[in-house]
């Protein structure tokens, strides 16, 4: 065995294999995959290998799009058959709101060039003669779906990455991986140790083993799961062709043609967890006991639609496991705090996935980052936090419900709450839903008093629709308090601060102390990788604020930008509550509760300090606006947050405030056009194209990014993000829907909502940038229907900014 290597692939499953093949495919030189075993001795040997591409979100849609089309190419290069059928796929419905989704996501995934439409109920039988269509409302056609068979699959990956150099090592465990001074990885194996410039952890059912070895823990846990082979269906032998694969979502079932059988799967309920404690590692090419009484009720379901199913003699039952994150998404890329330690972990549809896993992993080990935004899947969304109980609950409950309709702003209970604000009780006395970011809960709106605090979530106006009008009216007539304390806070300190974050961040930074900024920050080719203000408190004392969830890529980012230089950041996220007291009275009340001038001469729009506020010594007032409103931005240590809270909603009293939250927040900013980060602002788009162009100062010698920025100001981008004021009726975009323009589909729609001072639903989104015209007449696909849309130039509310800056 060699004693170096460029990259260590740490498992031999289709997702080891993938990233292997992708890195050798893309240049990467000297490329060692070891094995514990023999290749797929995982959950990659057992899968269904069934494949869909209708999914979200969006860059979901493109992972599987680049997976199902990298099958024949591979059979092509590695010589080896993938067992691929290409049959086309049918998701049916049994209520008009599955259609609905169906219809949303299929509208959606047209941008990855994924075709699908919903097809009459006689077009099901046409497609799958054995389906009994009264039980269904209607069905989706996908163009791309069909399965493969999972191990010939996962060693076609392998024969094409041996035959492109790289070098696959089979019994060879992997029982040590040490991180050395030099950001190299010492792997030991039982046949010898390779020195790695970078290291990666594939090894799916023991990422948490292989983890471990690095010091480090994965929020993973495997689980059971069944499917079963029947003998052969004499409807299925008399075709003369192949059924499609046929997804079931709303019993939680797949199933599709195996020989002249049918294979049958089911996510069944309850969850049942496996090698909770850690993987075995003498399990090898082995099945878990089944349990086949436990798919009785989906069974049952199945053969409603599929009769031919109740006469069919089982042929074989695999129970199997197959590990899960808490959210179902992989987990992805660098691992925070780690030098050259990368992730390809808890991918629990392989088949599905893996392919362009495998392209995301190579492109981010070879170019520092992947070609399109996947956030949704970075390792760095979890933190310490994502506890092992947290895991489990999460787990279980997406396994029970894998196949749930998404709604807007839609917030998963299970595992909840984990970490709270200081005043998660008071809020909660106040009536408040609340949805967590980064393990952490905030109020996303308040039910009225005497009624019960629950989102019923729905494509059409929810049952939050009022209630969240009213909290937009209450901050722009009187104030609004939002709790604030999902957001990312670092403190920059030292000699060389100012140095380091101007070289970080693409704008100037703040010349006076106690003045404000917002900055994009960028990667190498402009394109956005964080939107912060920053706040100069001191000459050499900074506080640089973004989104909560993005707190550990940001310190991924700080760790490698300029380490020589002598700074000191550190993450006050966990450490400071925060509050956001909004609206024309904000001022007025601020002053009566501040023991110093807060006037617009002391404090004006976009400055910063320190303050004694209702008696709470020392807390960061930012004066800024995401409403469009007088904003102040309070944050205090936790301890404070409870007595800072009571005071202001006690003098609050007298000027008319409420308690408000963030999807009024949400709705608030695009009345103002202020795009928001994750939904409007990712790294698919440079600053120029999401508006932020003056927001970048290529005057500045350099920055991340600079280079790029001087010929992306000169030039035209792909897109421009703008503002629609739709013709709704009472479904309001939400993201994804697609902007028509005179039959062409020219941009897609990022975030929407209802402004409830404007009475116009809004959304932003990306338009392709030759087509932006205010006086055109525009579409926007929603649910299916084509609803008017006018293009706006200004924001809709208050579009000079007088009232933040008041
Ligand atoms: C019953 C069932 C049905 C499924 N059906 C589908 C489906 O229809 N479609 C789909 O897309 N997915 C399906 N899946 C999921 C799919 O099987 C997994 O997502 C996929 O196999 C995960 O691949 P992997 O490479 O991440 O992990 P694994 O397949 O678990 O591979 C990990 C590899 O790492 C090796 N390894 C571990 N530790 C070490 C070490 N220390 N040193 C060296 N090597 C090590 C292991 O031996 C193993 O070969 C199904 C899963 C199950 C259980």
């Amino acid at each position: 065995m060699r004693s170096h290597a460029n990259v260590v692939v740490v498992g031999g499953g289709v997702v080891g294999c993938s990233v292997l093949y992708h890195l050798v495919k893309f240049g990467q030189q000297d490329c060692v995959l070891l094995e514990r075993q023999e290749l797929t001795s995982g959950s990659s040997w057992h899968a269904a290998g069934g494949l869909f591409t209708v999914t979200a979100p969006s860059p979901v849609a493109e992972v599987h799009k680049y997976t199902f089309d990298c099958y024949r190419e591979l059979e092509r290069e590695s010589g080896q058959s993938c067992g691929f059928h290409d049959t086309g796929g049918l998701g049916l419905c049994r209520t008009r709101e599955e259609a609905e989704m169906y219809t949303r996501m299929g509208a959606a995934v047209r941008r990855q060039g994924i075709e699908s439409h919903m097809i009459s109920l006689d077009e099901v039988r046409r497609r799958a003669p054995i389906i009994d269509t009264s039980p269904l409302y209607a069905a989706l056609w996908e163009d791309k779906g069909g399965h493969v068979d999972p191990a010939s699959a996962t060693q076609a990956f392998a024969a094409a990455a041996r035959k492109l150099g790289a070098v696959i090592h089979r019994h060879t465990p992997v029982i040590e991986t040490n991180a050395l001074p030099d950001g190299r990885w010492e792997v030991v194996t039982p046949s010898g140790t390779i020195i790695a410039e970078v290291l990666v952890n594939a090894a799916g059912l023991w990422g948490r083993e292989v983890a471990a070895l690095a010091g480090i823990r994965l929020p993973l846990v495997p689980v059971e799961h069944h499917y079963l082979v029947t003998e052969t269906v004499p409807e299925i032998a008399a075709l003369d062709f192949e059924l499609p694969q046929i997804n079931d979502g709303e019993t939680n079932c797949y199933a599709r043609q195996e020989g002249q059988g049918l294979l049958l799967g089911a996510y069944e309920t309850p969850c049942r967890h496996w090698a909770e404690a850690g993987t075995p590692m003498e399990f090898g090419h082995e099945l878990l006991p089944d349990d086949i009484s436990r798919m009785d009720w989906h069974f049952e379901q199945s053969a409603e639609i599929m009769p031919c199913l109740a006469s069919a003699g089982v042929k074989r039952i695999i129970n199997g496991p197959m590990i899960f994150s808490p959210d179902l998404g992989p987990l992805l890329g660098p691992y925070p705090k780690l030098r050259n330690y990368y992730c390809a972990n808890g991918v629990m549809t392989g088949f599905n996935q893996g392919g362009g896993i495998g392209r995301l992993m190579a492109e981010w080990i070879i170019e520092g980052e992947p070609s399109f935004d996947i956030s949704c899947w970075d390792v760095a969304r979890f933190g310490d936090w994502a506890t092992p109980e947290y895991t489990r609950a999460t787990t279980g409950y997406f396994y029970e419900h894998r196949s749930d309709r998404v709604y807007p702003e839609q917030d998963h209970v299970a595992g909840r709450p984990l970490r709270k604000p200081p005043v998660y009780d008071r809020l909660k006395a106040a009536n408040a839903v609340f949805g967590a970011s980064f393990g952490l809960e905030y109020p996303a709106w308040y039910a009225p008093a005497g009624t019960e605090p629950r989102d019923l979530p729905g494509y059409a106006r929810p049952n939050w629709f009022n209630p969240v009008n009213e909290e937009c009216r209450r901050v722009r007539e009187t104030a609004g308090l939002f709790e604030y304390s999902a957001m990312g806070k670092f403190t920059v300190e030292g000699p060389d601060a100012a140095a380091w974050l101007d070289t970080l961040l693409a704008n100037r930074l703040p010349q006076r102390d106690g003045r404000m900024m917002l900055s994009p920050m960028l990667n190498k080719a402009g394109r956005i990788r964080g939107d912060v203000s920053v706040s100069r408190l001191s000459e050499d004392r900074f506080v640089l604020l973004g989104s909560d969830v993005m707190q550990l890529a940001f310190e991924r980012i700080f760790d490698t930008h300029q380490p020589d230089l002598d700074v000191n950041v550190t993450n006050q996220s966990a450490n400071w509550s925060g509050l956001h007291l909004a609206g024309p009275a904000a001022h007025g009340l601020l002053a009566q509760l501040a023991e110093a001038d807060v006037s617009t001469q002391r404090l004006p729009f976009m400055s910063a300090g320190r303050f004694t506020i209702a008696g709470v010594r020392d807390v960061l007032v930012l004066r800024v606006s995401f409403t469009g409103e007088t904003g102040y931005e309070l944050y205090c240590a936790n301890e404070h947050q409870p007595v800072l809270f009571e005071r202001i909603m006690q003098a609050g009293g007298a000027h008319g405030i409420a308690l408000a939250g963030t999807r009024s927040l949400m709705r608030l900013r695009l009345e103002k056009s202020f795009p928001a980060w994750g939904l409007d602002l990712s790294p698919d788009y440079t600053a120029y194209e999401a508006g932020l162009g003056n927001f970048v100062d290529c005057d500045k010698p350099a920055f991340i990014g600079r280079d790029a920025c001087i010929d992306l100001c000169e030039q035209q981008g792909r897109e421009s993000l703008v503002t629609f004021e739709i013709n709704a009726d009472k479904a309001d975009a939400w993201g994804d829907e697609p902007v028509w323009l005179a039959g062409e589909s020219v941009g897609y729609i990022t975030s929407g909502g209802y402004g409830a001072c404007t009475k116009k639903s809004l959304a932003m989104g990306y338009v392709r940038a030759d087509c932006v015209d205010p006086d055109a007449s525009y579409t926007v696909e929603i649910l299916g229907q084509q609803r008017p849309a006018i293009l706006q130039t200004r924001p809709v509310f208050d579009p000079d900014g007088s009232r933040m800056r008041a």
